[in-house]
């Protein structure tokens, strides 16, 4: 493992520890001491991950650096990390690839560091499950941002999910049955293997079945934190979520378009 800058003996980060450019984070931002989240970045780069490990532990995170893809399936087998963020360009195996091998394990939120700003690698950033992604050169103050947002937003769910301590019960809509727990939903009985804005624009479809969503509606609910998608964004994934539909239920189409007002989902 890569251990890029030295801690003081009281556990802390030299502070000025050679990144005089480092913005100054605000301490009310820093997470309380008891929920440390284990953040596992992977960054051949040791500029890039100096930085970003500086960043991310002034935040108050337990960060972890690997160098490697390789370093990092061995490393996930020791500890469980709360989320991951993989630099897309990696000696051994790309981020992408890695994403999807993490991804088979356990669900694990990731934010990809891309150098390359091709909408393509966005796209599929996002369909292999990716939270969020960053571009190269970026700031720390951002990515530390980024991680903290989706941080927040995955433990709202998970608290939302388990706050009364009982299991939240499969919620049963005509042929959907969407277990929230699990971030599950069949259709007609079968399983939807949904990347995770796919169970977001459907699990916010079903919510309120029969109501109309508009994409900006649908923007808000399931791409808060990305910066920069679009209108196509949402269409693109209505798309790939009737054809997975379709394929769990020959010919369904249960989501309706209304034109210039946006989407509803029929439970009928
Ligand atoms: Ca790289």
């Amino acid at each position: 493992m890569y251990q890029v800058a030295a801690r003081l003996p009281d556990g802390t980060m030299p502070q000025n520890g050679g990144e005089p450019s480092m913005p100054r984070l605000e301490p009310t931002t820093a997470m309380p001491a008891t929920s440390m989240p284990a953040v596992l970045l992977v960054e051949d780069e040791p500029a890039i991950a100096d930085t970003v490990l500086y960043a991310l532990r002034a935040e108050g995170f337990d960060a972890v650096h690997v160098l490697t893809a390789g370093e990092a399936l061995v490393r996930v087998q020791e500890q469980a990390f709360d989320l991951a963020i993989l630099d897309v360009g990696l000696p051994d195996l790309g981020g992408f690839a890695l994403c999807r091998q993490l991804q088979a394990e356990r669900a694990l939120p990731v934010i990809f560091l891309t150098a390359r700003d091709a909408e393509v690698d966005r796209v599929l950033g996002f369909e292999l499950g990716a939270d969020d992604y960053v571009t190269k050169p970026f700031s720390p103050r951002e990515l530390v941002a980024r991680v903290r947002a989706l941080w927040r937003r995955t433990r709202a769910g998970a608290n939302t999910a388990t706050s009364a301590g009982a299991p939240v019960p499969v919620q049963v809509q005509g042929p959907f049955e969407h277990d929230p727990e699990g971030r599950r939903i069949r259709y007609h009985g079968r399983l939807l293997e949904l990347t995770r804005y796919e169970y977001g624009v459907l699990a916010a479809l079903l919510a309120r079945p029969g109501a109309v969503l508009s994409r900006s509606r649908l923007m808000d609910l399931v791409w808060s934190d990305a910066l920069d998608s679009t209108d196509r964004t949402v269409d693109t994934h209505i798309k790939t979520l009737r054809a997975k539909l379709r394929s769990a239920h020959a010919d369904a189409d249960p989501i309706r378009t209304h034109r210039g007002m946006g989407y509803a989902l029929d439970v009928t």
